[in-house]
């Protein structure tokens, strides 16, 4: 019951017109300590209902505080969250939550035009919702003084660090009051947020729902291990045979989105593709499409599929491994939301064996190999035979498709054993023939 949280009238009637009847574990461990104006260090990821957790108790604060200390204007509460969609996300909670206080938000963020947003900016905000770049930019150009900051919210804070805006992040702290009350947010603590947490954080509570690794247990999972070449048609297969409603299918490049929606259109399939090279409008209308399941499949990015809450998302399918392992579980947590059933698919090739091994280490489990994989591996290039209704196969390009290895395992050196001067990196016959390998 939200009622038990001590929140002001207009707040709960707001919660009931959005539908929430009861407040999710997060929220529930968290409002009491911000509404103490407690730091807080909270690890949830997207999905929790931690947006709500944020913007409720700085909504109340500030409506308090306005209404008993006449505060001067300014911006009050600053909420830093690594891209578009999350912003304007948060933008519609703090509109949905608020709708019957008098406390102002905006929201910017690149890639936009900023007049509409210097123009908000100078007719009065309380809080400013806003990713890492812009806001630095239009800090620089005088546009934003933060010097009235009393509430400081880092959300997603190891996103920041994966898409290389934490010093961004860092500078932007340099700047704001140091007295303020600060709540930091993010799905797992890599040493680096961990350390930037403990330097920004005042004794602060911290609260924690479903650690990363466990979410994995929700979702049904599935391995196909695949020639790369052969992808794109066991992907078509599935789709043609397998009961699935909806699917958001990762690939690692943009260049790799646009060419599986492409297949899937030429077979007969509606599928569009998000990325950063889309505009602003492209991704929102892709979004909407897919929202209303008149596009059965949406192909992204892990930096364009960041924070994009689809409700009823039946399928996730990873047509390239991540290399990265906490993306796996970010990426399968977009389905099975709320205790509802999902399932994730796994295509893995020769070369990404490597980081589903750092997967399996990371959720602590084996991911079930497919029992009905009509392509299965059968080396790096001798490819499996194509049914009738599928187009012919090519070549892959092998330099276009090779995955990117990324930093920390050159550093760990932990890469998979290649043969030795072939610039290519073609797998080595022992590589795909390591012991223990055929158990997955
Ligand atoms: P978030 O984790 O903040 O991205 O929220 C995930 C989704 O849960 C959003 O669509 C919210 O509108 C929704 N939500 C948040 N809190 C509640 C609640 N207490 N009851 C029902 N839905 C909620």
């Amino acid at each position: 019951m939200f009622e038990k949280l001590n929140l002001i009238d207009p707040i709960l009637k707001a919660l009931k017109a959005e539908g929430y009847t009861k407040p999710t574990p997060i929220q529930e461990q968290a409002i009491p300590v911000l509404l103490q104006r407690k730091d807080l260090l909270g690890c949830a990821q997207t999905g929790t209902g931690k947006t709500a957790a944020f913007s409720i108790p700085i909504l109340q604060l500030l409506h308090q505080d306005e209404l008993y200390k006449k505060e001067p204007d300014g911006i009050k509460a600053l909420i830093l969250t690594p891209t578009r969609e999350l912003a304007i996300q948060i933008g519609e909670s703090l509109e949905a939550y608020g709708k019957l206080l008098r406390i102002r938000h905006t929201v910017i963020f690149g890639g936009v035009s900023q007049k509409p947003q210097t123009d908000a900016l100078r007719a009065g905000v309380d809080i400013l919702v806003a990713t890492p770049g812009r806001l630095l930019d239009l800090m620089d150009q005088r546009y934003i003084k933060l010097d009235r900051l009393k509430m400081f919210v880092l959300d997603e804070a190891d996103r920041m660090l994966d898409m290389g805006f934490i010093h961004d992040v860092k500078k932007i702290i340099a700047r704001i009051p140091a007295k303020r009350q600060t709540i930091l947010f993010s799905a797992t603590m890599p040493p680096e947020i961990a350390t930037l947490a403990s330097t920004i954080l005042t004794n602060p509570v911290r609260v924690e729902v479903t650690p990363v690794s466990s979410t994995a247990n929700t979702v049904k999972q599935e391995i196909y291990f695949v020639d790369k070449a052969n992808k794109r048609h066991l992907l078509l297969h599935l789709l043609k045979t397998k009961n699935i409603n909806t699917a958001l299918v990762f690939t690692r490049t943009k260049h790799g989105a646009d060419r599986v929606a492409k297949d899937l259109n030429k077979a007969g399939i509606m599928a569009e593709a998000i990325h950063g090279n889309k505009s602003q409008n492209a991704r929102q209308r892709a979004l909407t499409n897919f929202k209303a399941q008149k596009t059965r499949v949406l192909v992204a990015t892990d930096i364009a599929a960041r924070g994009i809450d689809i409700d009823e998302l039946s399928h996730v399918i990873n047509f390239e491994i991540p290399n990265v392992p906490e993306t796996y579980v970010h990426r399968i947590g977009r389905t099975g939301r709320a205790g509802a059933s999902g399932s994730s698919i796994s295509f893995c090739d020769a070369e990404e064996k490597a980081y589903l091994k750092d997967i399996q280490k990371l959720i602590g489990k084996p991911v079930p190999v497919a029992t009905d994989n009509p392509f299965p591996m059968n080396g790096s290039n001798i490819v499996a035979p194509v049914p009738s209704n599928t187009r012919p196969l090519q070549k892959p390009q092998q330099k276009q498709q090779q995955p990117r290895r990324d930093f920390k395992r050159k550093q760990a050196n932990t890469a998979p054993k290649k043969s030795t001067g072939n610039p290519s990196r073609k797998p080595s016959r022992d590589w795909l023939s390591m012991p223990g390998e055929k158990n997955y």
